[in-house]
């Protein structure tokens, strides 16, 4: 078996499941560990984090093989992790309730031990729980992403390893960087669930797209390749597919394959490289990682909590004379416009504020109030 692939009803996922342990020959014995795609910000929305149905049908099927499950996840993206801890992340998403059919744990990775990996010249930290337990099982999301087109099984490796070790992604090359993810975590199997999906400006911003599917593969880059291709993108094209592909994690899906499941192309909706407020203000996120994408969220919120400021932000987002440009991440592609009023967020966009003569607020990030600000003393110059 190369690839696996199943349109599915949700009362049918425990024999999807058992069938691809089946379809690849797998048998996972003892320790399994499984890791989801977990958003860690509210509200869980389907098309952003792995459904609850699809890890209870896998877990289900690993008790009756008597196995001790960990699920563990490291990416607790929201800000202020003291309002949004790890257990209430599983309590809000009802992720809890998995623990109570059968030895299931699950571990905030951020406590753990981590080995060093360099990559790159870069050190990246990668929790040593991978290499102990005796099986990995790699459950993502389908989902298109702002930053990287897509998000499958090579970019939810990226929850596994630390804050810090994803800043340095973001802060150097993250297209490239994450083939390398690949190399150095080899999950043996991998399960995407695809049955709501989230298409356009993912993965916060996008929209769920119910697509009623389970792929799976034991080869990353063949199982991305394959997905990103019925998610109706040219996978070459694709860097973090293209760079593991070059590195030798996997091969492209064969063409009698994507032949063979043409019918089942599905339409998603193209990530943009940037939104608009209104008809001025454009925020621009380039490579920027979910911390610096939370800043944006908080202001939206602070700008409904207080009037004044909000009705300041719409004013100047409806009828400024120039228009704003609000910039994010490593801008590594991203154009200079030069007739209008660019504001650079965070330590990451430093060397394009240099490049362009631009003033930028350091952080990484910076909190919602210095860059409401910081915005506002720009615009007002
Ligand atoms: S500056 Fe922002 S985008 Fe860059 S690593 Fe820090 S938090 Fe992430």
């Amino acid at each position: 078996m190369s690839v696996y692939y199943k349109k599915t009803e949700r009362n049918d996922l425990g024999s999807v499941v058992e069938n691809i342990f089946s379809d690849f020959n797998v048998n996972p014995t003892g320790t399994v560990f499984l890791k989801p795609n977990f958003s860690g910000r509210p509200p869980i929305l389907g098309g952003e984090n792995t459904s609850y149905e699809v890890l209870e049908a896998i877990v289900k099927n690993l008790v009756k093989r008597n196995c001790k499950i960990i699920i563990g996840h490291y990416a607790l993206l929201s800000l202020n992790k003291s309002t949004f801890p790890f257990n209430q992340m599983l309590s809000v998403g009802g992720y809890d309730k998995l623990s109570k059919l059968g030895d299931v744990s699950f571990v905030n990775l951020e406590e753990q031990e981590h080995r060093l990996v360099k990559i790159r010249g870069l050190y990246i930290h990668i929790p040593k729980i991978i290499d102990e337990v005796d099986y990995f099982i790699n459950v993502p999301k389908a989902k298109t992403h702002m930053e990287t087109q897509v998000s499958l099984s090579i970019k939810n490796l990226m929850g596994l390893i630390s804050g810090n070790s994803r800043k340095i992604f973001h802060k150097f090359f993250l297209n490239e960087l994450l083939g390398y993810l690949g190399v150095h975590i080899k999950p043996n199997i991998s399960i995407i669930d695809g049955l709501v999906s989230m298409e356009g400006d993912g993965p916060h911003e996008g929209t769920d797209k119910e697509t009623g599917f389970i792929a799976a593969g034991n080869d990353l880059v063949e199982l991305d390749s394959f997905i990103a291709h019925l998610m109706g993108f040219d996978y070459k094209q694709v860097v973090h597919i293209n760079q593991a592909h070059k590195l030798g994690v996997g091969s492209f899906v064969d063409k009698n394959i994507i032949i063979k499941y043409q019918s089942e192309l599905h339409d998603f909706k193209k990530p943009g490289d940037h939104m608009r407020f209104g008809r001025k203000i454009y925020f621009w996120p380039t490579t920027s990682c979910s911390l610096c994408h939370e800043v944006m969220r908080d202001i939206k919120k602070s700008l409904k909590k207080d009037i004044r400021l909000g009705l300041r932000f719409y004013y100047h987002a409806y009828f400024s004379k120039k228009k704003i440009n609000i910039i994010l991440g490593r801008c590594e592609n991203m154009e200079y416009f030069k007739d209008d009023i660019n504001i650079c967020i965070g330590i990451c966009t430093k060397w394009f504020a240099d490049e362009h003569g631009i003033d930028f607020i350091l952080g990484c990030p910076p909190s919602a109030e210095k860059v409401v600000d910081f915005m506002f003393n720009k615009i007002k110059e």
